[in-house]
């Protein structure tokens, strides 16, 4: 695999256009709804449209929003969008437009139309249009109508317009063919009357128009040379094209490609609406969510969902990528980039009976062994320590290797220490405290006789560490491909341990001057990053795992 080119069926178009001579230069637009936050199919068209441009100096890509729906939109969306797209390394420059700004126009184009006797008011109830639209077998009926004359259709247009009648009485479709055997072509829908206020052009517009009507004349306007939109629209291309050939104006090439989905989540805004509305989340950034914002504060980078949009690649297929594929990307990145630290989960106290008491030493520590640049730093040691309740086994099993009594282990950058004790409380029985020794020839991990040991374990100084609350994230759903069929309770899905809040960690001190969008890799545990939202200083650090170091998803499932 080419990793490093871009290659789908769609760039293969645009070379020959270019080549061919077609097109002297290229316009692709991303055009979102704002209704909702992007996720990562949308990351996967943005890679697509804004990846056109910036690959080419021929090429250019405008962010359009879509915003002829006002009931689901708001500018909450619509900044989130904004932010969203820049994030990932994109820029519109000054090519930000909104079907809105073009609602004047597309009036325009609906007269003229009207005028052409190519479109007419109708006024059937929405229940008589569904029936008399026919079905996939049979054709459809006409309106009565249909036959209205030029002039009585202007006028109801107007009075429409005028804000004179109510939302459902009149509709103004285009006059194209009720028995086609493509339901779109009979004579779809073009404006409709609403009464619901729309964020950008407030209650100037009584009417409407529709999203085929609307969306293709606004690449005309803008120019848009190959609109690319997912393979749902393959059946609207007729009309898409229709309207363009109507009114005579730029002709726009609309280009279809299969959506990309993702295993172990759900995709739909509909769907994540609704987790975002019944609260089932904390909210669209909810690091669990596979919004953009949400993977952001989870930890992603930008370049691991640039990467993972460039190998899964774009066909006329739907596509359901792996979600370790995803996670593969980014453990490739955050390995490049992120610095390591100490930090102890579950901690349980370590004391070092031949350490001095009051004596504190600072061992040096790599910050990054994959970037030779990133320098080194001191650890305080003391006698007290902290490790990893997880990294004791009072009776140890054949394959435990770490900390047991009797048993010497290293301790990273550190001294051998020999185990030779651990404290229990007299009424849980659960281990509270374990005596070590150490062997102080052995700084900085290797002994001089040679000797040997079989793990290197993790380790805080206590009187030095930081508190922090650590958040564990896991899949959103535990089915690769959940079922989120209309009437499927969503809740049932989803993954009712996909967070594990620990409160207890201790970090090495570090850590304090950790600061967002800054991974790092906590030794043996994963990739963390402080969480900008709800992470308010020294006194009180959230740390979440953006992903841990390597996939046991799979060995886990397959064990319990
Ligand atoms: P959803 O179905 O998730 O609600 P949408 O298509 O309604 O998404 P839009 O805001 O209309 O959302 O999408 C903006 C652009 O992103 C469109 O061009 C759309 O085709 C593209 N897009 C949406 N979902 C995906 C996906 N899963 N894979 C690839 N492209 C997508
Ligand atoms: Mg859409």
């Amino acid at each position: 695999m080419e990793e490093n080119i871009h290659q789908d069926f769609i760039r293969d178009i645009i070379k020959t256009d270019l080549a061919s001579g077609k097109h002297k230069s290229i316009t692709t637009r991303f055009p979102p709804e704002p209704n909702g936050y992007l996720h990562i199919g949308h990351a996967a068209s943005i890679c697509l449209n804004f990846g056109i441009a910036a690959e080419n100096n021929l090429a250019t890509c405008n962010l359009r929003f879509d915003d002829t729906n006002p009931s689901k939109e708001n500018t909450e969306f619509v900044e989130a969008i904004k932010t969203d797209i820049e994030w990932l390394g994109f820029s519109w420059d000054e090519r930000e437009y909104f079907a809105s700004d073009y609602f004047e126009k597309l009036h325009g184009f609906a007269i003229t139309l009207i005028e052409k006797g190519k479109a007419y008011v109708d006024s059937q109830t929405q229940e008589q249009i569904r029936t008399n639209r026919g079905t996939l077998t049979q054709p459809g009926h006409d309106s009565p109508y249909r036959a209205r004359n030029v002039q009585e259709n202007l006028n109801l247009f107007v009075e429409m317009r005028e804000g004179k009648h109510q939302p459902g009485s009149h509709v103004l479709r285009a006059k194209i063919d009720m028995s086609s055997p493509n339901l779109n072509m009979r004579d779809p829908v073009m404006y409709r009357i609403l009464d619901t206020p729309h964020h950008r052009t407030g209650t100037d517009w009584p009417i409407y128009p529709m999203y085929d009507f609307a969306h293709g004349l606004s690449d005309s306007i803008e120019g848009v040379t190959h609109s690319l939109c997912t393979m749902e629209y393959e059946d609207h291309r007729p009309l898409y094209d229709w309207f363009i050939d109507e009114l005579e104006v730029f002709k726009s090439r609309q280009i279809e490609f299969g959506k990309i989905f993702l295993s172990h989540t759900i995709l739909s805004k509909r769907n994540l609406t609704k987790l975002v509305e019944n609260k089932l989340v904390s909210g669209w950034d909810d690091p669990r969510m596979p919004t953009i914002s949400g993977m952001r504060r989870l930890g992603y980078s930008a370049e691991s969902i640039k990467d993972f949009c460039k190998r899964v690649s774009i066909t006329r297929r739907w596509n359901t990528a792996e979600i370790e594929l995803l996670e593969h990307c980014l453990r490739e990145d955050l390995n490049k980039k992120a610095n390591r630290a100490l930090a102890v989960l579950k901690p349980v106290k370590v004391v070092i009976e031949n350490y001095p008491e009051n004596q504190v030493e600072y061992l040096e520590a790599l910050n990054n062994p994959q970037d030779a640049d990133s320098g080194t730093r001191k650890i305080p040691f003391s006698k007290e320590i902290y490790i990893e309740q997880e990294d004791f086994m009072e009776k140890a099993t054949n394959k435990f290797y770490r900390l047991t009594p009797g048993r010497e282990v290293r301790l990273r950058y550190g001294y051998f220490i020999t185990c030779t004790s651990a404290i229990k409380d007299p009424v849980t029985n659960e281990i509270v405290e374990i005596r070590c020794t150490y062997d102080p020839e052995t700084r900085g991990g290797n002994a001089p006789d040679g000797r040997k040991v079989k793990s290197t374990i993790h380790w805080v100084s206590a009187s030095h560490a930081v508190d922090a609350e650590i958040r564990l994230y896991e899949r959103l759903c535990l089915d690769p491909e959940p079922d989120i069929s209309d009437g499927q309770d969503l809740e049932s899905v989803l993954n009712p341990n996909s967070l594990e809040t620990i409160t207890s960690a201790k970090l090495e001190p570090s850590l304090k001057d950790a600061t967002p969008g800054n991974p790092i890799q906590f030794e043996r545990l994963g990739y963390f990053c402080l969480d900008f939202k709800d992470s308010t200083g020294e006194n009180n650090l959230v740390f979440n795992r953006t992903v841990s170091l390597r996939d046991s998803w799979n060995k886990q499932q397959s064990a319990s």
